[in-house]
């Protein structure tokens, strides 16, 4: 019998009562492991009620304390490291080796979240008029919340909650319903660490909970990362619903291959990006652009004997490059994708549709499959696959390269391999995408640095993690005063002026 899971609200595990409850398995074997209750609004509200009731408190505790707080979880987290990269590992089918990026990117942000007491420091002007000063404060906003996506369990949950907390405010994290344990077991920590009961809650859930969240009147904002028809779906309730939002959604991330390129490395860099974690990563590269026919031939010459013995295994292998994918579901969806491109007249230059991983037949693994000559009409080039599917797109030139990224919906990261200064800064330049990587495949900024996406990649004005996140988590007040405060000057009835 499957264990059953639980939320976790006002610092306690607290039973579903919806009676409503989604399969999580273990990609790995395919068995299901555990069952998570689906909470119904009603719960959802009673979590808003319990955040609602302790957040006052932990404003007004000093931005150090707080901070100190955050800082004793980092130290349980090195603790508890490999047990939780494990957890996520098994639920989610990264292996352990990607499972501990995973978990140290998100602490990496909650590291740079102890430094709010500076990052939360208003302005100050003295003598802004005669006996007037000026100054700025930044507050937290109340209770918000973070909806995150399968594929980052511990680090997307992780770079929404550590600013939120720092900044004052209580947190409601409602992650993805297929990979629920590590958030619960971050739950568990964060009390430890003495963070006080109703600050980080977790309520576990579909749709019905989302919504709930969306129309909660006491809900100040919400981050939300996922896919861009449900990232477009939550900004647009949430706005409506007057709520701060910023929505992180899908991505179709390009590498260019200049005809210059190191192409040992720019393949090593292929291969590890595109399939890395099965390609089930928001910054996976899924289409690379070879620039010019022998720079193609070259490529391809190389890439097909790499992505036919990309090593398979199960999450706990230790020696393999991906696991399975997460669901049978989503295994289907990408497999589905493949036979799309054939049927539109791409080239399946490697298929590893039929890998069958001996020992683990249940569990949802494919091997790399590799597209040759897609073109730019095709669905499998338009549409995100979200698996260890990669498409090559050849180019003739620089200006048709540069055309791609720049037309495309989708703008969250791109890379362009060269040896050539002028074309990667005219690249970097130019580039209508919002994350940019020179020889380097997957561009994701370091925790003090901002994250996110242009065009249907992201909704919103403010971006994930770095300075953005204490803007996004906190929010301004000016105030202007006048000392002595008996200075007469009369009434004044038109709008004071420095002039
Ligand atoms: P998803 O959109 O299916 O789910 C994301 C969240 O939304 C989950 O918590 C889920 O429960 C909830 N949700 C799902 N359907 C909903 C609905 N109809 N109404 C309301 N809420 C709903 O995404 P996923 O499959 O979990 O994650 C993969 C996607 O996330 C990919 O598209 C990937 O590119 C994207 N992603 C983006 C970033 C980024 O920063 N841009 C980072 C990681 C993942």
């Amino acid at each position: 019998m499957a264990a059953e899971l639980n939320h976790f609200i006002g610092g306690k595990k607290v039973k579903g009562t919806s009676g409503r409850y989604g399969d999580v398995f273990w990609p790995m074997t395919g068995e299901v492991a555990a069952r998570v209750p689906l909470a119904s609004a009603a719960e959802v509200r009673a979590a808003v009620e319990n955040a609602k009731a302790a957040q006052p408190a932990w404003a007004a505790t000093n931005p150090q304390r707080r901070a100190r707080v955050l800082m004793k979880f980092l130290e349980l987290a090195a603790r508890d490291y490999e047990k939780i990269s494990e957890v996520l590992a098994r639920e989610h089918g990264k292996t352990v080796a990607d499972a501990r990026g995973d978990l140290q990117r998100g602490l990496e942000v909650v590291e740079f979240a102890t430094g709010a007491p500076h990052l939360m420091k208003g302005e100050y002007t003295e003598g802004a008029g005669p006996g007037i000063d000026i100054y700025s404060l930044r507050q937290p906003l109340g209770v918000v919340a973070g909806i995150t996506p399968f594929n980052f369990p511990a680090m997307i949950p992780l770079w929404k909650a550590g600013p939120a907390i720092a900044c004052g405010n209580a947190f409601i994290l409602k992650p993805s319903e297929r990979d629920p344990s590590v958030p619960l077991m971050l739950a568990e920590l964060f009390l430890e660490a003495g963070l006080p009961p109703g600050i980080f809650n977790v309520v576990n859930g579909d749709k019905e909970a989302v919504d709930a969240l969306l129309d909660d009147p006491d809900i100040q904002a919400i981050g939300f990362v996922g896919s861009t028809p449900i990232a477009e779906y939550v900004y647009g309730r949430g706005c409506a619903a007057g709520k701060r939002v910023a929505c992180f959604g899908g991505a179709k991330n390009h590498m260019i291959i200049m005809p210059d390129a190191d192409m040992d490395q720019a393949v090593d860099a292929l291969v590890g990006a595109g399939f890395g974690s099965a390609g089930e990563r928001c910054m996976a590269i899924s289409v690379a652009v070879p620039v010019g026919k022998a720079t193609a031939d070259r490529l391809m010459e190389k890439l097909i004997p790499r992505v036919e013995s990309l090593k398979i295994g199960p999450s706990t292998s230790g020696d393999a490059d991906m696991g399975p994918l997460v669901t049978a579901a989503h295994l289907q969806k990408v497999k589905d994708y493949v036979e799309v491109g054939i049927k539109e007249g791409a080239r399946l230059a490697v298929d590893g549709r039929n890998f069958k991983m001996q020992g683990y037949e249940n569990g949802f693994y494919m091997g790399g499959c590799l597209f040759d000559d897609v073109k730019p009409e095709m669905r499998i080039y338009k549409e995100e696959i979200f698996g260890p599917v990669l498409s090559v797109v050849r180019a003739k030139d620089y200006a048709e390269a540069l055309r791609l990224p720049n037309e495309h919906e989708y703008g969250n990261g791109v890379a362009i391999f060269t040896r050539d200064g002028d074309a990667a800064r005219d690249f970097a330049a130019k580039v209508q995408v919002g994350m940019i990587g020179v020889n380097v495949p997957i561009p994701v900024p370091l925790a003090y640095y901002t994250f996110g996406g242009w065009k249907r990649s992201s909704f919103g004005d403010l971006n994930q993690h770095g300075p953005d996140a204490i803007r996004f988590y906190s929010r301004l007040k000016t105030v202007t005063s006048r000392w002595p405060s008996g200075t007469k000057e009369g009434a004044e009835f038109s709008i004071p002026t420095m002039k």
